[in-house]
């Protein structure tokens, strides 16, 4: 029998690292080794996680969770740490295979400590290319780290990226469920609630990337991860809505073939493809009966109700200064909205006053020097954005 693999996982106790756990719960006995797993506060969840998958190192974010983390893990034999430099110290262990999937800019450092290493990374914390994107890949092809998207659509381009050559890439098109409020009128979506916006019709995910599938600021997100991860200009990224969630990408090549990926919409397919790469492994993932699904319907987003997809193509136009700040005001925006400080509409509008604030006082950067850059332009954004999401918060009186 060959050696386990070392695996870690950055983000375990959330929706795609519990995800990955299953996958590896359901392997022969033996497949993998569990190196580290974090969290951000859930001390009570990741402990159960560690002792069941005898994890050599637990880590929580919150120093303050880390007595509570303590406690749980006495006598389990898992070490475990708290802090900042805890999750650091996670992702810098010598796994082969680490998995980042902590939601936000906050994974930046992590998977970079990752990368380090020269693990496969397996990439879901799209945040992290939108925000430091080029140096994060620069530093990967140093290190000779792959990185292997698991955003679905990305794994889907990726996989089919191998039917044909860079060179003959036309472009590629990224598939989008349109979200909750896909038929909502713009009156409506005005007064839509949290609950309403967490209810995406196709996919259970975390709490922040469900507001931003209900923005469709995670189709702009994605269209800028995608530049980054395959080197390709925007006018090469093209976004379709497709409600069913069945095609999750597709690469056209020169002489017009469009080879897409299908599957059922659920993230153990994309995640599996990632953690057996090169090879495949099976999934308890529901197959697709296609006379059962009967139609696929596809339409162009709307501009007017989902302004998002316009903002980040015009961060991404703009450069990296750019982008770092659309998605660090998305992230206090997306908070705001979770808090029902601001509405749903405020949220791309708190983002579009930060960024123009930002773009007036002429610091962003057309692209990044260093990782120093990148944190001040975020502070930065996320200080505008708080600014904006006031003013919006009393003028909603
Ligand atoms: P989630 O909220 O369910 O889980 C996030 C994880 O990160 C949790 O383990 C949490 O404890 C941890 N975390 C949160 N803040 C942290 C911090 N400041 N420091 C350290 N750890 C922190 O999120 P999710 O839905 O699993 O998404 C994770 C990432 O994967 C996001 O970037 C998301 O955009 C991406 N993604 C998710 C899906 C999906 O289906 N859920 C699909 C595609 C991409
Ligand atoms: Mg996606």
């Amino acid at each position: 029998m060959s050696a386990p693999r070392r695996i870690s996982i950055l983000g375990a106790t959330g929706s795609v690292g519990l995800a990955t756990l299953d996958l590896v719960s359901r392997a022969p006995e033996g497949a993998y080794r569990i190196i580290a797993l974090t969290a951000n506060r859930n001390a009570a969840d990741l402990a159960k996680l560690a002792r069941r998958h005898g994890a050599q190192f637990a880590a929580v974010a919150d120093p303050a969770a880390g007595a509570a983390l303590e406690e749980a893990l006495s006598g389990s034999g898992v070490r475990c740490g708290a802090g900042p430099e805890a999750i650091i110290e996670a992702a810098a262990m010598d796994a082969g295979w680490v998995m980042a999937a902590i939601v936000g800019a906050a994974g930046l450092r992590p998977a970079m400590a990752a990368i380090e290493t020269g693990a496969v990374i397996a990439l879901a914390n799209k945040e992290c290319l939108v925000c430091a994107g080029d140096l994060f890949m620069q530093a990967a092809g140093r290190r000779g780290a792959a990185v292997l998207p698991v955003d679905s659509e990305h794994n889907a381009v990726f996989q089919a990226l191998n039917a044909g050559q860079k060179g003959h890439v036309r472009r590629i098109v990224l598939t989008a469920s349109g979200g909750p409020f896909l038929n909502w009128p713009l009156e409506r979506m005005r007064l839509a609630r949290v609950e309403d916006a967490l209810a995406h019709p196709v996919w259970s995910m975390g709490d922040k990337i469900s507001i931003d599938s209900a923005t469709m600021m995670n189709k702009g997100l994605e269209v800028i991860e995608a530049c980054r991860l395959f080197d390709l200009s925007p006018a090469q990224v093209d976004v379709v809505v497709h409600p069913q969630s069945i095609i999750h990408g597709m690469v056209e090549y020169q002489d017009g073939s469009l080879i897409a990926q299908m599957g059922s919409p659920d993230m153990r397919i994309p995640i599996a493809a990632a953690l057996a790469w090169p090879e495949r492994m099976p999934t308890p993932a529901a197959r697709l009966d296609l006379a059962a699904v009967g139609r696929l319907d596809f339409m162009a987003p709307d501009p007017e109700r989902f302004p998002a997809l316009d903002l980040a193509r015009a961060a991404l136009e703009a450069g990296e200064g750019a982008t770092a700040a659309l998605n660090a005001a998305n992230e206090v925006a997306v908070e705001a909205f979770l808090n029902e400080r601001i509405g749903l509409l405020d949220i791309c509008a708190a983002v579009a006053d930060a960024l123009e604030t930002a773009e007036a006082e002429e610091t962003l950067p057309k692209r990044f020097s260093g990782f120093d850059q990148v944190f001040d332009v975020d502070a930065r954004a996320r200080r505008l954005a708080m600014a904006a999401i006031a003013r919006r918060e009393s003028q909603r009186g």
